[in-house]
């Protein structure tokens, strides 16, 4: 293996210690997160209690809201509006995915953009593609924090995002482009993707499958960003991208586990932070 491993559990690690010691100096009350999770998916439970184990570890007050999975949407919509009027409450995330007889925009449209730590409501989402400011997304965010502190600059260099979600792909596209990446955001229709994925001096790969990007398929000395989550045949977690064949053609690449997925947390850590500051 020739690439450099770019080491988001360490990174994140750091970040979290930072913002352990600046919730620690803040003299009066702590920033508040509220997780809300509807039914008993098992891998949005794992997520939702880290998310809530990291908020109190560097000393927020962290709730968790449960749900049961056939819970009308109104009783979730005045769950958040309760929430939205609770000085105590910085952030709210709503844990996705949602069950399917509840509207999940109408869900997001309810929490205030001031406390929307997820980053998206349709007013961060407009915000961030405006240029203003706003709440980013935790992946997004994560990945371009995780690029910068491994002291790698977009600026100028070819960037192809496969994957066009509005949780990932279509808002680190828009991270990239405004770091002076040029961007091509490949898709499910993409023919061809290989040839769009070697053109990649950064390849982020957003898609939720098992190894659709193989080595061959990787420029030499490219950086890359796995964000898939997986589990294999065998049950254990694993990425977008054949981690063996790719590891051998790129200067640097993010493992699953170990690389997007802790640096998720700690922005959200990051923007509950900032929106107690704000
Ligand atoms: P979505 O299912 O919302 O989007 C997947 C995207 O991949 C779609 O745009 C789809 O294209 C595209 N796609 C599907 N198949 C192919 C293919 N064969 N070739 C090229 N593109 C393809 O997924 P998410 O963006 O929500 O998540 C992606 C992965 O990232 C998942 O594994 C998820 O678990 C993980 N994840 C990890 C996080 C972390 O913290 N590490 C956070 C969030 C997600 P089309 O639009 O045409 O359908």
């Amino acid at each position: 293996m020739s690439a450099k491993i770019l080491d988001g559990k360490a990174v994140a690690a750091s970040i979290k210690e930072e913002i352990k010691a600046a919730v620690e100096a803040l003299p009066g009350r702590k920033p508040g997160l509220a997780v809300i999770i509807v039914g008993e998916n098992p891998a949005s439970q794992v997520y939702v209690r880290n998310k809530v184990q990291s908020a109190l570890y560097v000393g927020m007050n962290s709730r968790k809201i449960e749900l049961p999975a056939d819970v009308c949407e109104q009783r979730l919509l005045d769950e958040i509006a309760a929430l939205n009027a609770d000085p105590s409450v910085d952030g709210i995330l709503v844990q996705l995915p949602l069950p399917a007889h509840i509207d999940a925009d109408k869900v997001l449209d309810a929490i205030l953009p001031s406390k929307d730590v997820d980053g998206f409501h349709p007013s961060n989402v407009a915000n961030l593609w405006l240029g203003r400011p706003c709440t980013v997304p935790c992946t997004p965010k994560g990945i371009m924090r995780l690029i910068a502190e491994s002291g790698i600059n977009p600026a100028g260099k070819k960037a192809v995002v496969v994957g066009r979600s509005n949780i990932v792909g279509k808002p680190v596209a828009k991270l990239l482009l405004d770091a002076n990446a040029t961007v091509t955001i490949a898709h499910s229709r993409t023919p061809d993707l290989a040839s769009v994925t070697r053109e990649a001096d950064i390849l982020v790969v957003a898609v939720g499958k098992e190894a659709v990007v193989t080595g061959d398929m990787v420029k030499p000395g490219a950086v890359v960003i796995d964000v898939g989550m997986n589990r294999n045949a065998e049950g254990k977690l694993c990425g977008d991208v054949d981690f063996a064949s790719a590891s051998e053609v790129a200067s640097a690449i993010t493992p699953v586990p170990g690389g997007v997925g802790p640096m998720t947390i700690a922005m959200l850590l990051q923007n509950t932070l900032e929106a107690y500051n704000s």
